[in-house]
């Protein structure tokens, strides 16, 4: 199995190596016909605005939508995971035209400037008792989710920053920057 990650802008150098860490194959995704070649695709950290930008010029939009049609799994971080929303509350009124995937409304830059990046621990129940390290960099939330949407992790506060819509899963935060590699694995076994 290989997994792919959009490798446009942004953090995808780190999710290859938590994939590397657990054996699993990761590939760089720039080209539609790349698509062809993995069983799961990540779409990283990074500038939600510029990826987009780069998705649309390099004709990526539509099949990575017919990607996640044929129900093969997506997995965006952060930045990512505003790609992956069908609706985006933004901070500063920029329409963006996202992948309209995942049944959630996302706030942009939710918890405020650069320097109000932190980081917590989050306790995920899927992936059993130990916390989860929640490391948030100018992070969005989800401000709204859909019926068929299934919350994963919340804040103590109660907004929600992970979730999982069939194969798409979604988290505010950036486990690819931690130690911890049972996000990653969670997604393999989804792609498996
Ligand atoms: N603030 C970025 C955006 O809106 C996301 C930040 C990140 O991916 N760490 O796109």
């Amino acid at each position: 199995m290989i997994i792919g990650i959009l490798a446009l802008q942004g953090d995808f150098i780190e999710h290859a190596k938590m994939l590397e860490q657990i054996a699993i194959k990761a590939m760089e995704v720039r080209l539609p016909a790349e698509l062809d070649k993995i069983a799961g695709l990540i779409i990283p950290g990074g500038e939600s605005t510029t990826m987009l930008k780069l998705m649309h010029g390099f004709d990526l939009v539509e099949p990575i939508r017919r990607f996640a049609a044929r129900r093969l799994p997506i997995w965006g971080t952060c930045a990512g995971m505003i790609c992956l929303a069908n609706n985006v509350h933004n901070t500063d009124a920029t329409p963006m035209e996202t992948l309209g995937l995942m049944d959630i409304t996302v706030k942009r830059n939710a918890f405020g400037r650069q320097v109000d990046s932190f980081e917590t621990s989050l306790d995920i129940s899927t992936l059993g008792d130990d916390p989860f390290p929640g490391v948030f960099i100018r992070a969005p939330y989800l401000e709204k989710t859909g019926e068929e949407v299934e919350t994963l992790a919340t804040l103590p506060d109660g907004r929600i920053v992970a979730a999982r819509q069939g194969n798409l899963l979604a988290t505010s935060f950036h486990p690819e920057l931690t130690a911890d590699t049972r996000l990653h694995r969670y997604f393999c076994r989804i792609s498996s």
